[in-house]
């Protein structure tokens, strides 16, 4: 277990933008078990500043999704929208102490300022034509132009921290320029509101994606600038795909909510979306508890980890065994009604039972149930003509009629009837069995015949029987 001195914080910053991405919700899932581990809180605060990408829809997406993980925050949903006046006042404060400044370059000077800086082999950057030096005098302020505000990044030394998941790791201070932290109306700029938000939510460790390693000198500098307390940084590597390339839609569905639709359950996501990046061990099954008592950073992997839709698999079908076939009964109905069945038209429960060793998903569930709560649909003739001949009719007339006589109607009584069948007329399974299974079921191929039957009922056995 890693000591802390102080409670933990962690959170989950997703930019709505789209729907909660399999990506996402590892980085999600890793900082709710890291604090859950620790006693510590979770908050969930969502960075919408960028307005032309964020939506209404989005936010709510991130909301479902995390609902449906069952990843549940301690604190937020924070908008940084609604914190704009505490940005404004942190960037007035800096101003005053000056570790920031206004600067009245044009977009064009500065793009010129790069363009000399590359030309001259060097790495592009603000010149700190406005940059406030002891002794320096700077230009005249221009008239009619509003500034940017930017950060007086320190100009040696380095920037390093020791992150959880990639150990040490440095930045000369030289290769990061005075980078802007307000717009010319007053807006903040990403890095910045990142910053203030870990400072203000007293967040302790950041659990992120590896493309934000670029950003954490800057938004520890800002941190030390503000003489606020520096988080633990772990950066994840992201989710590769099958292929071996960049997880993405191309591999199929990226969004968690694509999962709920498709029938995994969410227990099962979470145990398979630790396991992309983290373990425990040879451990592939685990529950939440285990995950959270568990969950230790070191056991985080500095390799991208494979999306592997096999194992997915794999892991939703145990869920989906260790579900209760009342509660399984539950989560297919609805399934079944969007199929054009009739969840109520079986016994559910005994249903899911009788199918659940077999399901790798809620939806081939419903696909099975549909057997006993769909509309029927009798076999193909050209199938009828193969398997139903003279022998079988008389079979399932003998059939039906002792059917009838049954003085119990389950698989045990109905298997027996057909053993003491196929005795009396000397046959073989198949004979009687695919021709009771095309009449009463429609399909050539079902689970075991005595269940089939037994769930279909006996009046709708004889009704079928009689009816062919
Ligand atoms: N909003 C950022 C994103 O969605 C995450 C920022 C962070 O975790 O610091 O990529």
């Amino acid at each position: 277990m890693t000591t802390t001195t102080k409670a933990v914080r962690t959170r989950f910053a997703p930019s709505p933008t789209g729907f909660l991405h399999l990506g996402g919700a590892r980085t999600a899932l890793f900082s709710w078990a890291f604090a859950r581990h620790h006693g510590g809180t979770f908050v969930l605060r969502i960075e919408d500043t960028d307005l032309e990408r964020s939506t209404p829809e989005a936010v709510q997406a991130i909301l479902d999704g995390m609902a449906w993980l069952g990843l549940d925050a301690d604190e937020g949903p924070f908008y940084q929208m609604r914190r704009m006046d505490r940005y404004r006042e942190v960037i007035q404060r800096m101003l005053e102490e000056g570790t920031a400044y206004y600067c009245y370059c044009t977009p064009e000077e500065v793009e010129a300022m790069r363009e000399k800086a590359r030309a001259a082999g060097l790495k592009p950057r603000y010149d700190g034509t406005w940059r406030p030096e002891p002794g320096k005098t700077l230009p005249p302020v221009p008239a009619d132009r509003k500034p940017v505000v930017r950060f007086r990044t320190p100009q040696d030394g380095v920037t390093a921290w020791n992150d959880m998941v990639k150990g040490p790791i440095a930045f000369d201070n030289s290769e990061l320029d005075d980078l802007i932290i307000a717009r010319p109306d007053g807006t903040p700029t990403y890095n910045f509101c990142v910053v203030v938000d870990d400072w203000d939510m007293g967040i302790t460790h950041v659990i992120r994606g590896d493309d934000h390693v670029n950003n954490t000198p800057r938004q520890i500098n800002i941190l030390r600038a503000l003489g606020a307390d520096i988080p633990v940084y772990g950066h994840v590597p992201m989710i590769l795909g099958p292929d071996g390339e960049k997880l993405s839609k191309r591999h199929g569905a990226v969004s968690v909510m694509e999962y709920d639709k498709a029938g995994y359950l969410p227990d099962a996501m979470v145990n398979y979306l630790a396991r992309l990046g983290w373990s425990h061990g040879n451990d592939e099954l685990f529950t939440r508890e285990q995950l959270v008592e568990w969950f230790d950073t070191r056991n985080l992997s500095k390799s991208a980890a494979q999306w592997d839709p096999k194992k997915l698999n794999w892991v939703n079908a145990h869920y989906i065994k260790q579900t209760p076939d009342a509660e399984l009964a539950a989560l297919v109905a609805p399934r079944i009604a969007e199929r054009g069945g009739d969840p109520d038209a079986a016994n559910l429960p005994a249903v899911m039972a009788l199918l659940k060793d077999r399901a790798e998903t809620l939806n081939e569930l419903a696909e099975g149930a549909l057997l006993f709560c769909g509309p029927f649909t009798p076999a193909e003739p050209e199938l009828m003509e193969q398997h139903v001949d003279e022998t079988a009719r008389t079979l399932l007339a003998d059939f039906a009629a002792q059917a009838r006589e049954l003085p119990e109607w389950n698989a045990n009584s109905i298997d027996a009837l057909i053993k003491s069948l196929l005795a009396t007329h000397g046959v073989k399974m198949p004979k009687l069995g695919i021709p009771l299974r095309l009449v009463v079921t429609g399909r050539k191929q079902t689970p075991s015949i005595g269940h089939v039957l037994a769930l279909l009922g006996r009046e709708r056995v004889l009704e079928r029987l009689a009816g062919y």
